[in-house]
């Protein structure tokens, strides 16, 4: 194989040239990028880029702009794919230009959904998910500032953090009664949700914004489904992401809340792949899911490149993804569904903690808090689907390590 071509420049595009390279291959690569920049890592942008934004800029690309040229790849960024034209053999650019490959990584990823009121495209109403759209609202966010950040999901929850922490004056709206119950569960979002208010965020649960009141072009104030209307000198809505799929439903390949791949990240078109968070993939409880994660994009982007080259690789992990806000470190991994069994480890009032997800017995999702430490021992116990004792996991005399052992003595 002569040519590959990976659309996407971003933690999964460059992840996976990377690992092009690692694996020797010697050919073409073309990493085409919509936006100006090189690949860069997202998790900044909800926090250091918004609070101290010169510092971060130099720190947040994956590499440096020489690693291109030494390893040979050609970026095209500022660059939009329109076409993946197979009767062609390549990918086609908004200016016509047709790159040709015997091989394609779509890690197209994901935009930001909007939402859906009138107003929301007001220059003061921000969506974040790109460095540009996180400088621009750094640039909103000083001491003082009222904001009104809508959904508290992982980016809102870490937005109002990052505003709380400058000095602004935070207001949520959440429909639901919690925080991040996408990515905590309930039970522990509503232990975030109090965390977010004893801070001094205002929060609007159970509430939902109706309208965007404008003037001279601006957003001033936000409307609530309580009756109430925030003012406000800057509007965060954080309400999931939609996957970039245009591309590989236009070129005719399965897509169903993303880009259908198997576990080498293979699409339904032998030549093409797909990784990060556009790709929908086996779930390691079955079922198909998309993960929006930076694990996952480094992990499936690494086999895909491995899969193109004709490696026999298969990636197949549960979910794995930290969050930082204010003094709390959260990770967890696997299923943290309220429907499972909850052992707490450690202390929840001093939020030093861990909560094990049992299915009968059997570790399927762990939640660490400011216990990082645990958060090895938790993933290879979800990962091996070792089975424990609660009274033994709820006992803090017993090693977490030593429950990895007796699995392994037993098997
Ligand atoms: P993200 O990664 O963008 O934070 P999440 O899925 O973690 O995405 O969270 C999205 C949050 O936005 C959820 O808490 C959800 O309840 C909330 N949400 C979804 N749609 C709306 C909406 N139209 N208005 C306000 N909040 C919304």
């Amino acid at each position: 194989m002569k040519s590959i071509v990976v659309v996407g420049a971003n933690l999964a595009g460059g992840r996976s040239v990377e690992a092009l390279r690692q694996a020797g291959f010697d050919g073409r690569i073309t990493l085409i990028g919509e936006e100006p920049w090189r690949p860069y890592e997202r998790p900044p942008l909800s926090k250091e880029a918004l609070w101290e934004p010169g510092k971060s800029a130099q720190k947040i690309f994956l590499h440096s702009e020489d690693w291109y040229h030494v390893n040979r790849v050609d970026l095209r960024l500022g660059a939009r794919a329109v076409e993946l034209d197979f009767s062609a053999g390549g990918v086609r650019l908004s200016d016509d230009e047709l790159i040709t490959a015997e091989k394609f990584l779509l890690a197209t990823g994901a935009r930001a959904r909007l939402l859906p009121l009138s107003g929301a495209d007001a220059p003061n109403v921000h969506h974040l998910r790109t460095k540009d759209q996180a400088d621009a609202l750094a640039r909103e966010l000083y001491p003082g500032a009222r904001i009104v950040v809508i959904g508290m999901g992982v980016i809102g929850s870490e937005v109002a953090a990052s505003a709380h922490k400058i000095g602004c004056e935070v207001f949520a709206v959440e429909p639901t009664h919690a925080t991040m119950i996408r990515a905590v569960g309930e039970r522990f979002g509503h232990w975030l949700a109090e965390k977010h208010r004893i801070k001094g965020i205002h929060v609007r649960f159970g509430v939902s914004p109706l309208a965007l009141r404008q003037r001279e072009g601006k957003v001033h104030a936000v409307e609530l489904s309580n009756g109430e209307s925030i003012d406000c000198d800057a509007v965060v809505v954080g309400i999931g992401i939609v996957p970039a799929t245009e591309l590989a439903a236009g070129a005719g390949l399965v897509v169903d809340n993303g880009i259908v791949v198997d576990r080498s990240s293979r699409t339904s078109h032998m030549n093409v792949f797909a990784a990060g968070d556009v790709a929908s993939q086996p779930g390691f409880f079955g079922g198909r899911v998309r993960l929006e994660t930076y694990q996952n994009a480094t992990d499936q982007a690494s086999v895909a490149a491995q899969a193109m080259l004709g490696k026999t690789v298969e990636y197949f992990k549960p979910a794995w993804f930290w969050s930082d806000q204010y003094d709390l470190n959260i990770q967890g991994v696997g299923r943290l569904d309220n429907s499972l069994s909850i052992v707490v480890r450690g202390d929840l009032e001093s939020d030093d903690f861990s909560a094990f997800f049992l299915n009968g017995h059997v570790v399927e999702g762990v939640l660490t808090v400011n216990r990082a430490f645990e958060m090895g021992v938790g993933k290879r116990l979800v990962e091996r689907r070792i089975s424990v004792d609660p009274g033994a996991l709820a006992d803090s005399s017993t090693e977490l390590r030593d429950l990895l052992k007796v699995r392994s003595d037993a098997a």
